[in-house]
Parts: structure tokens; C-alpha cells; sequence
């Protein structure tokens, strides 16, 4: 048996190519659980292994696609039985073994969560590793204290994928949502998307020279890292917190501990990958709740694998707006 993919190759230039091709079953690595693709995302991480940078894939040939949904084929995995709905993100799926931009995978059990009820897989994947992640943010700030009355909270790089989902989600549990975006065309999609309003990076990036600013927002999720994440520090009230998510701006920050020691202000860093199954079950089951497919419609672009080339070069500039999901039976 054979499916298609689309297989990255290392040129003679140390550059990396990328084709749809037909792939045979016996080359599928080891793993418990074989799943049927019908859906996978496209994130960031995976136009920098499409493009060969950021040096994260280390053995070629390579299928990329670091998360996706299907339904199982065949499972060693108790907890899996054919015909089931399946989810996969993070585990460096996509970077260290062969990912979602194919018909079929074999992965470990320990890797999946089951599709929860009221999800499509299709749902699954326009939320994907962005939905789950913005879930685990809201979550860790909802835990220690963000305030359900008052309060603006800031959610930066609000245009892609992690930040238009935590804007939806954060209205729906009834906080103001200040979205922050580079783009002045997006204002309107993100108000109807629920943000109170809509800000342009500068409003955060001010360049004060000083180590606080006035007390603005009672918490934040950063997509963006870089001075945005250093800025908007000096602007979030006492005792507020601060989830960390992206690098789209850059790994560096320069920044003082006032916020820290003064107002009381907690960095928390958010990891996608390696959360354990319960935290993950626990965030899908709270998403396949509050997410609203119908809300979210105009923010999903769907492409086939042939198309995934272009769209890297595409998510790389910024030129992306909220979510693609790739259909591997287009081709
Ligand atoms: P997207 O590319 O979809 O969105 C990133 C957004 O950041 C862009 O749409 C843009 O928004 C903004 N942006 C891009 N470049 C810059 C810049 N130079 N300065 C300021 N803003 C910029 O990515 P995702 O939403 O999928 O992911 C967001 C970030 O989070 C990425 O860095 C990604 O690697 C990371 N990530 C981390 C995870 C984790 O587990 N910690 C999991 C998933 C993603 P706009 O145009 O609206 O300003």
C-alpha cells in the first residue's frame, strides 16, 4: 500500500526541496498507533523545517507537520481501536519522526489524545497546536488570578494563530481583550472576533525609556517575545500575569525586574510540546466547549500538500491570517 506525502529532501547545496510523492506503508516508522490524516494544520515551526531553517529536523528524508487529526487504522495501544478519532500535536512530531503532510502516520500511543466529542477533525485541526496553546495559556493565567470584571487583557501578535484563537476564547469567558496586530486591515475581523479593541504594535512598543510604565492591562499573552514582550511588561497592572508563548519578534528581551518586584507581575512560559496527556485532555475538553467553529469561519484557510511550499514562505513574512489546515487527499 502506498500514500501521498510531501517529502523534504536535502539538496546537493544544503538547501531542502520539497515534493508530493508516493510513499510506501513499510516506510512508515515504528510507532503503536497508525492514523488515516484527514486534516493537519500548518504553524510557524513547520515553514522553518519546509525552508530548512532553524535546523530542526536532523535526518531526511522527512515528512513534515507537526500536528493532525484522523482516524485510526490499525492500534497496538489499548486505549485506540480502529475507526477512532484521534489528535496529535506537539512530542516534536514533524521535526525528530515524520509528521501530519501525508495521508497516513504511525506514532506512539502515549503521543495521541481521542478526539473529543463535538469536535470535527477538521475543528481539531483549525484549532490545532495554536488552539491548544492558547488554551494552555488562558488556563495558566486563569489560575493564578486574572480577573473576570475590569481589566483589559493584551494579546499580542493577534493576526496568526495562537493570538486570533486566545482573542476568540478570552471573550467568551468575558474578559476585555485588547488585540494587538501590525496589520490595520485585521481591526475589524478581530472586533467581530471579540476583541474590545484593536491596537497597532507601536501602542505597546512605546520605547519609554523607563523601567515601569502606567498600570494598563491586568494580564497578557505574548506571541511575539522580542521588545514587545519587554514593553508590555512595564504596562501590566499589579499582581497581573503574563503568559509567554512566541518568538515571531525575536528570543532577545532587555528588561528590569521592577515589574516583578514592584507590581507583583508573574512571566509564566508556556510549553504546547511536551504537556502530559491529563493537561492536554483537560485543555481539549475545555476548547471542544468554547470554541465557536462558526465564529472563527473567516480566519481558516484550507490548501492541499502541494500547495505547502508557497504557504511557508508566506507564514515566514507575516502573510498569514489566522489558521491554514492542509487537506492531504487534495494532494
Ligand atoms: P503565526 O505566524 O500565525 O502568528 C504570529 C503573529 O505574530 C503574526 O501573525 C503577526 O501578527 C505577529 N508578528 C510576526 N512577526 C512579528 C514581528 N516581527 N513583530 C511583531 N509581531 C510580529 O504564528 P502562531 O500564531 O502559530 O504562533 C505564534 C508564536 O508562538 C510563534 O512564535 C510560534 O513559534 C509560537 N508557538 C509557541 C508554542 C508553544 O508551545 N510555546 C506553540 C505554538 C506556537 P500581526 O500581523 O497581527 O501583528
Amino acid at each position: 500500500m502506498k500514500f501521498n506525502a510531501l517529502v523534504s529532501r536535502k539538496d546537493e547545496n544544503g538547501g531542502v526541496t520539497n515534493a508530493v510523492e508516493m510513499v510506501g506503508d513499510d516506510k512508515l516508522p515504528a510507532g503503536d498507533v497508525t492514523v488515516d490524516i484527514e486534516w493537519a494544520g500548518f504553524n510557524y515551526k513547520d515553514a522553518l523545517v519546509l525552508s530548512g531553517r532553524g535546523g530542526l529536523v536532523k535526518t531526511y528524508p522527512h515528512i513534515g507537520g507537526v500536528d493532525f487529526a484522523g482516524r485510526v487504522v490499525e492500534s497496538e495501544d489499548d486505549r485506540y481501536r480502529a475507526g477512532q478519532g484521534v489528535i496529535l500535536t506537539g512530542w516534536r512530531v514533524g521535526e525528530l519522526r515524520w509528521g501530519g503532510f501525508a495521508q497516513k502516520a504511525r506514532v506512539e500511543g502515549d503521543m495521541l489524545v481521542p478526539l473529543p466529542k463535538g469536535l470535527s477533525t477538521r475543528d481539531a485541526m483549525v484549532l490545532g497546536t495554536a488552539g491548544l496553546t492558547a488554551m494552555l495559556a488562558i488556563n495558566r493565567l486563569k489560575s493564578d488570578g486574572l480577573p473576570t470584571d475590569g481589566g483589559e487583557v493584551l494579546v499580542t501578535g493577534a493576526g496568526g494563530g495562537v493570538g486570533s484563537i486566545a482573542v476568540l476564547l478570552l471573550s467568551r469567558l468575558g474578559h476585555k481583550v485588547v488585540a494587538v496586530s501590525g496589520r490595520p486591515e485585521l481591526a475589524e475581523p478581530l472586533e467581530k472576533l471579540g476583541a474590545s479593541r484593536v491596537v497597532g504594535r507601536e501602542a505597546v512598543i512605546t520605547q519609554s525609556g523607563k523601567a515601569l510604565d502606567k498600570e494598563q492591562f491586568a494580564g497578557a499573552i505574548d506571541n511575539v517575545g522580542g521588545p514587545m514582550l519587554a514593553e508590555l511588561l512595564k504596562k501590566i497592572a499589579r499582581d497581573g500575569g503574563v503568559a509567554a508563548v512566541g518568538n515571531a519578534g525575536g528570543i532577545a528581551f532587555e528588561g528590569s525586574v521592577l515589574p516583578f518586584i514592584l507590581r507583583g507581575v508573574t512571566l509564566f512560559g508556556i510549553d504546547s510540546v511536551m504537556q502530559p496527556y491529563e493537561a492536554r485532555m483537560a485543555a481539549w475538553d475545555r476548547l471542544s466547549t468554547l470554541f465557536v467553529p462558526a465564529a472563527y469561519a473567516g480566519w481558516v484557510e484550507e490548501i492541499g500538500l502541494a500547495d505547502l511550499p508557497k504557504m511557508a514562505e508566506r507564514i515566514l513574512k507575516a502573510g498569514v491570517r489566522g489558521r491554514v489546515i492542509v487537506d492531504p487527499r487534495r494532494g
